[in-house]
């Protein structure tokens, strides 16, 4: 197996089948509508702005309420916790509403049905799914629902595959605001806590000139905020003459009055010189969320992280001397299988050092088809949680007095909408991704706008627009 580029051709045959069910639609009195709804993480809502994109070039409208759609997608997640228990109850609801109209057509597709058991025990479990689709192969929705509407009968298209790289499906984005683009797909990394690997294939790069001008007509078309996606963004460019610090270098060229922002990071490929590129960048936000997942080297080593503690203190603090500002967020697992009450000491230890300004902490839980499920796992379920409550404790005494330091600073903050801490306000992002509230008005909507901070809440900042 390797890793494949869709040809022209490919996606030509899947044009033309889009047309043929778009010429179907279009004998229907009304515009059929459809429903996607996409779980977990940024890159699933991204594959779902794609199918959205697909839907919208075979003629549906899109619809958020699911009893008036025609289809319904679910693209699932196989990385949070609990994921398949949710995916199967919310399938499992649709049986009374295919049962009121027999031609909706319901199929279920993303991370979770890419792990081939599942996706067998889900067809099995509600013969009323219509299709179920890896994937490798979410560039092909157009021949799959255009079998399913002319032939009929139900389609599982799970290939096996290291993963594809399918450039140009149309985009039906969520925001005219923001904007995320991957530049890559899947990971090589294999931590043996994480399904990535399994469900989404080999890493593979997109090619840096594809990626400069999405981002160009993205800017061209008035988008503020741009997210470049991957499993691990500091390995972009493996097959290309460009590394992510020179990625990033040639985005902060561009012209306009946009930011960049990236995620996610992994501390083994993460070098000083991407921190420099950051520090003397124009464009590119002062937010590293850099997942240090454990503060003992032993345990580090049994997760396969490749990095050690050490390691990881001098990047943070090469980061913190060249960016002053900056927005430090972490991830944390607590009670990995074999961690110790001394190795736990550790993580403590290693929080009270680097004082994160916010910080994701999860209880272990096994991912299934991962090492880390087959791990021996002495620990109590009860002294897990007494970890974690002692982690999140040390974590809120060092965040609480993170913002402090911006009270009486002016941020220039991209506005998104009404305000989260009052309606009163409206509120937006400063450049180190911090959410800002402040006295601006529906004209502010996605435009920047200075704010002089003059209070700070543990996860948000409150201000007064100067300008
Ligand atoms: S780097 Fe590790 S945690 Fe991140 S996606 Fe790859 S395998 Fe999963």
């Amino acid at each position: 197996m390797s890793v494949r580029t869709v040809t022209q051709e490919e996606l030509e045959e899947q044009r033309l089948y889009a047309q043929k069910v778009q010429s179907m639609l279009h004998i229907m009195l009304e515009k059929p509508l459809a429903y996607v709804h996409s779980y977990g993480c940024q890159q699933n809502v991204s594959d779902g702005e794609r199918i959205k994109g697909m839907l919208v070039e075979m003629g549906y409208g899109l619809t958020d309420n699911m009893d008036e759609a025609k289809v319904i997608i679910f693209n699932t997640c196989a990385v949070r916790e609990n994921a398949v228990e949710r995916v199967f109850g919310n399938v499992g609801a649709l049986k009374n509403l295919k049962k009121r109209s027999p031609d909706l057509i319901v199929a279920v597709c993303g991370c979770m049905v890419q792990q081939e058991e599942t996706a067998k025990r889900l067809q099995k479990t509600f013969p009323f799914v219509d299709i179920i689709f890896g994937t490798h192969v979410l560039h092909t929705l157009p021949y799959l629902l255009f079998s399913v509407l002319f032939q009929g009968g139900r389609i599982l298209e799970i290939p096996e595959s290291d993963g594809v790289i399918a450039e140009g499906l149309p985009v039906c984005r969520e925001s005219k605001i923001k904007a995320s683009v991957p530049i890559m797909y899947g990971c090589n990394n294999f931590c043996t806590y994480c399904v990535v690997p399994y469900v989404r294939g080999r890493e593979r790069s997109r090619s840096p000139q594809m990626i400069i001008d999405e981002v160009k007509t993205l800017i061209a078309d008035g988008c503020k905020d741009i997210l470049l996606l991957g499993q691990n963004v500091n390995s972009y460019g493996k097959g290309t003459d460009v590394d992510f610090p020179e990625l990033l270098k040639r985005l902060d060229e561009l012209d306009g009055d946009f930011r960049i922002e990236f995620m996610t990071s992994h501390p083994k490929d993460c070098t000083e010189r991407l921190v420099d590129v950051i520090a003397d960048s124009r464009h590119i936000c002062y937010h590293l969320h850099l997942p240090v997942q454990c503060g003992s080297d032993r345990i580090l080593k049994v997760m396969n992280r490749h990095y050690t503690v050490e390691h990881y203190l001098q990047l943070v603090d090469y980061a913190r001397k060249r960016i002053p500002y900056l927005n430090l967020t972490t991830d944390i697992i607590v009670g990995f299988p074999g961690e110790t009450r001394e190795d736990f000491q550790q993580t403590l230890e290693l929080m009270k050092r680097v004082r994160f300004d916010s910080a994701f902490t999860f209880i272990f839980s096994p991912r299934h088809g991962t090492k880390a499920e087959k791990m021996e796992d002495p620990v109590s379920a009860e002294e897990k949680g007494k970890w974690f409550r002692e982690l999140l404790d040390v974590q809120s005494k060092c965040g609480e007095d993170s913002y402090q330091k911006y009270i009486g600073q002016t941020v220039r903050v991209l506005c998104e909408g009404k305000g989260r801490t009052s309606s009163e306000y409206y509120t937006g992002k400063s450049r180190q991704n911090i959410i800002v509230d402040f006295n601006g008005c529906e004209s502010d909507i996605g435009t920047f706008a200075d704010v002089k901070i003059t209070k700070a809440l543990p996860w948000a900042l409150i201000g007064e627009k100067i300008n």
